[in-house]
């Protein structure tokens, strides 16, 4: 499995079989609970406290992307535009995408610190 698909499906980063997630990201009172440990080849996913603080920066570009993609058919297919309207779309939008959003962020945090943390294991 290519690495960008074993990303879109939630799978670990160094075997690519195992589940990240343990509920599915449409379960919206459950769907940032990870499993601790690969349940495939048990390497652990937070590889030191505070890891996936990064994952914010991805999750802070995601919603500035929003901010512009649907600025830009706000100002593109209008000529007078509302700003409240947009400003509430982009809330709404980030909001119903945010599982989405926590999910791919933490994702994109592990696979871009797989090699690195690879190297750490053959280290230690
Ligand atoms: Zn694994």
């Amino acid at each position: 499995m290519s690495a960008l698909i074993a990303l879109t499906k939630g799978k670990c980063p160094q075997c690519r079989k195992g589940k990240v997630f343990k509920n599915k990201a449409t379960n919206l009172k459950k769907f940032k609970d990870m499993h601790e440990n690969c349940p495939s080849c048990g390497v652990k996913f937070e590889s030191e406290p505070g890891f996936f603080w990064g994952a914010m920066y991805f999750s802070y570009a995601y919603s500035v992307a929003s901010f512009i993609i649907i600025g830009f058919f706000f100002f593109t297919f209008s000529d007078d535009v509302n700003l409240t309207y947009y400003i509430l779309s982009v809330v709404a939008f980030t909001l119903l995408t945010s599982p989405i959003s926590f999910r791919m962020s933490r994702l994109l945090m592990m696979y871009i610190a797989a090699p690195y943390r690879k190297y750490q294991k053959q280290n230690s």
